[in-house]
């Protein structure tokens, strides 16, 4: 609630006057009074801008604002009816009157309405029914029934021949690379524009990575560039063990043209769908067109485990292997023996459940967020500023998250559009920094789409991911898209 004393003016007050108090204050609005004190109407930046535009001078008096009923709320209304009429009205602040109309103070929304968040977790009807299943049956250590059933119902519904469940996608890039024998003096290709978690496990094996532009109708690896690097390394006699293919914000790579350039020199590939479960490349599930794929079951993933990942193959031999590297490559014998260095990678029967709740939500949570993108790219299209992610011809994406980029002659970047939404507490982000500009990769060698054109630092230095979470109603949309008009309109 705001101390309303420092908002109010009367008619006889100057437009000049009106504008310091604004400048002053913080606030968007003034409370314009009569001779007692009652509430006539609220004043904005843009009725003083129009006073002035119809040729008032900045000492002529508030007088000739027209009268406007306000809307208002009753002292002692509650936070949750003030969020309601501020919503009703489209409204950021809601004077608060006495039943002598005299403002006593203002709700501001951020006071009232919660933070919205980029992508938060949004759990279904029966994650905890399977969760008490495993306390039921005291399976709560790792492995049990539910993983089995979580990984046989994944590969079901990814179509692919066989899932090992893990600890985190992080987890399952590293064994991806350990399964494909990637050592120390290797080289691994992975696209540049992508999470670091992507190419972390490169340097987990001591192996090098060489970065791969992103292509414009994707977002995801450049098949020019990815072309280039394989010809220099051929030359070269170096070429890598593996490349790994991201798929971006919900988006699948082209699959069909990287698979091709990779077959040409025999490269394995590890496809990265962290990102993109749930989405399809010539109607195909993302993630299942490598030789190993992964997903993640993080907090922000379009289903959460909480925490969580997920190895596919149609190799089932691959699997076995890679649940042997999960559990401390345990040989078979009678007592703990070790030959190869393992890991404690496995996902826990707790949260295997949870996932095989979400995975029955996962198509209902797609359509949800592509209803969210199409909501921002109806309600946005009168802002030319922003150009939204393209979906590729060949693509059924998820929209995990929507994402633009701003045109550059618009003159506002990422950033400042990131503060603006963040005063209205509205979490959004940065497109990923591509990793060949992370000082951790500074030396690595980089494949440009084109030469002289990076297109993953075109798509940083202009991009923005929207919150884009399953669980946001339609109001909290509205007041997203509302803010993206009002940042663009003072742009
Ligand atoms: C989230 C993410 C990962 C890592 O998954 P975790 O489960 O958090 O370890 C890897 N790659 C990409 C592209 C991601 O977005």
């Amino acid at each position: 609630m705001k101390n309303v004393e420092a908002l109010l003016v009367t008619r006889t007050d100057s437009i000049r006057k009106a504008m310091e108090i604004l400048e002053h204050s913080g606030s968007t609005i003034l409370l314009l009074v009569d001779s007692s004190g009652r509430l006539e109407r609220t004043v904005t930046d843009g009725d003083l801008r129009r006073l002035l535009m119809k040729g008032a001078s900045l000492d002529a008096s508030l007088s000739s604002l027209p009268a406007l009923h306000p809307t208002t709320t009753r002292d002692g209304d509650s936070a949750q009816l003030a969020l309601e009429a501020m919503n009703l009205h489209q409204v950021d602040q809601l004077p608060v009157v006495d039943a002598e109309n005299r403002p006593i103070s203002v709700f501001l929304r951020r006071e009232v309405d919660p933070q919205i968040l980029l992508s938060s977790p949004h759990m279904g009807d029966e994650e905890i029914s399977f969760i008490e299943a495993a306390f039921r049956s005291n399976w709560i250590a790792p492995l049990g029934p539910n993983v089995d059933a979580f990984e046989a119902e994944l590969a079901a519904h990814v179509g692919i021949a066989a899932a090992a469940a893990v600890s985190s996608g992080t987890a399952a890039i590293h064994l991806a690379l350990r399964l494909l024998d990637v050592g120390p003096a290797d080289k691994v290709f992975c696209s540049t524009l992508t999470f670091v978690a992507t190419a972390n496990p490169i340097l987990y094996q001591g192996a090098q990575p060489v970065f791969i532009d992103a292509d414009r109708t994707s977002w995801n690896m450049s098949v020019p560039a990815l072309t280039r690097a394989m010809e220099a390394h051929a030359q070269a006699g170096s070429l890598p063990k593996a490349v790994i293919v991201v798929n971006l914000y919900g988006q699948s790579a082209d699959m069909d043209a990287i698979t091709e350039v990779c077959d040409r020199f025999r490269v394995p590939i590890i496809e990265d769908a962290a990102e993109s479960l749930g989405a399809y490349y010539r109607g195909q599930s993302s993630g299942t067109f490598g030789r190993l794929g992964i997903y993640s079951f993080n907090g922000n993933k379009i289903i959460t485990t909480s925490g969580g990942g997920m190895l596919v193959s149609q190799e089932p031999a691959l699997m076995e292997r890679a649940r042997f590297f999960a559990t401390q490559a345990r040989d078979p014998a009678p007592f703990y023996q070790h030959t190869e260095v393992g890991y404690n990678y496995r996902m826990s029967n707790v949260l295997a459940g949870i996932g095989r709740g979400q995975l029955r939500v996962l198509k209902e949570r797609v359509e949800q967020r592509r209803a969210i993108f199409e909501r921002y790219l109806n309600g946005c299209s009168a802002i030319p500023a922003l150009e939204w992610m393209p979906e590729a011809v060949k693509c059924r994406s998820t929209r995990w998250l929507s994402t633009a980029t701003i045109s550059a002659n618009s003159g506002v970047t990422p950033a400042t559009l990131i503060g603006h939404l963040r005063s209205q507490q509205i979490e959004a982000r940065h497109v990923w920094k591509p990793l060949h500009l992370q000082p951790l990769f500074a030396g690595c060698d980089y494949f440009p789409h084109r030469a002289g054109e990076s297109i993953s630092e075109d798509l940083f230095a202009r991009g923005i991911c929207l919150p884009s979470g399953s669980n946001m109603s339609i109001d909290q949309q509205n007041r997203i898209i509302r803010s993206l008009h009002e940042f663009f309109r003072r742009a």
